[in-house]
């Protein structure tokens, strides 16, 4: 069993609602002997995207580690209270030095278990909006988005364990699939054949093939396996209903074999009910994998913990 869920937010995350004490409640009940809140801090989020996301995916770090500081005196002796942060890493050449010496004074200033880095942004845009997939195939947009986690895992030192790598996946546009399809396959398939182009991540659950991304993601995997920074297994991918947790079998074997050991496990629950999603399998799938461990990350340290 997983014990510990190390990607978790609450509200002082701009897309969660959830109470922080509602996730440690669940993760008791659920018999976790412990979980880290991971919220969102990402500096210089596009504007346009915040207004449209409602927020600028920042917190104020003293309430955060105030509130937290409290639930873990109160939670003591039931369960394990971790003090973490999703860092969003941006590539951008008028950026990434601003966040690189801000992430790290943050970081150095406030008693962090676990940093995980992740790259939501580029091109000051959230690819999550539709209007980074104009005009390019899924592919194409892919492509940009891994050389970017490329770059950032190049420049950015300092946090923990690499963010669901291929994430966006989930968020590849209609249009963008279906310009990718007709590359592929000239004619676009029939409705009877099981195909819903107005269904979300047909990309992601129909057309994906990490094999097509072989090299850039090689690239990425041995330069944090080189640096001793862990990649992270995102089980959001199963809830999105891919099918796979992040990143895919494929990728993970290819970190298995280039040497990687270091991983740690989260679901990116940003309501309790999805604390720990579908943890049940994963210590079975990663052992057939050939690892034998997780890691859980206590004062920026790894603890390894058996599958
Ligand atoms: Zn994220
Ligand atoms: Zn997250």
């Amino acid at each position: 069993m997983i014990e510990y869920d190390v990607h978790l937010h609450s509200d002082y995350s701009t897309d969660s609602e959830e109470k922080m004490e509602n996730t440690v409640e669940k993760a008791v009940s659920l018999g976790l002997k412990g979980l880290c809140f991971t919220d969102h801090m990402d500096l210089y989020f596009p504007q346009e995207c915040a207004k449209k996301s409602g927020g600028d995916f920042t917190f104020d770090p003293d309430a955060y580690f105030d509130e937290l500081e409290y639930l873990k005196s109160k939670y003591r002796n039931r369960i394990e209270i971790l003090f973490g942060i999703e860092t969003g890493l941006r590539n951008e050449s008028e950026l990434k030095d601003k966040c690189i010496d801000e992430y790290r004074r943050m970081i150095g200033d406030y008693p962090f278990d676990f940093v995980i880095g992740s790259t939501h942004c580029l091109e000051n845009i959230d690819p999550y909006w539709e209007e980074y997939w104009y005009g390019r195939t899924a592919e194409e947009g892919l492509d940009r988005y891994f050389d970017a986690i490329d770059q950032n895992c190049n420049d950015y030192d300092f946090f923990d364990s690499l963010g669901h790598l291929d994430y966006l996946v989930r968020y590849v546009s209609k249009d963008a699939a279906i310009r990718s399809f007709k590359e592929r396959f000239k004619d676009l398939p029939e409705e009877s054949s099981g195909f819903d182009w107005e269904e979300q991540r047909v990309y992601g659950r129909r057309l994906y093939r990490p094999s097509d991304f072989k090299e850039i993601t090689e690239q990425i995997l041995k330069r944090i396996i080189d640096r001793g920074t862990a990649l992270e297994i995102n089980t959001a991918g199963l809830k999105y209903g891919l099918g796979f947790a992040h990143p895919h079998e494929e990728i993970l074997k290819l970190y298995k074999e280039l040497g990687g050991e270091l991983l740690t496990v989260g679901s990116d629950a940003h309501m309790a009910e999805h604390l720990a999603y579908d943890f049940r399998d994963i210590p079975g799938y990663l052992k057939n994998l050939g690892f034998k461990y997780y890691f859980v990350y206590k004062r920026r340290k790894p603890e390894g913990y058996l599958l």
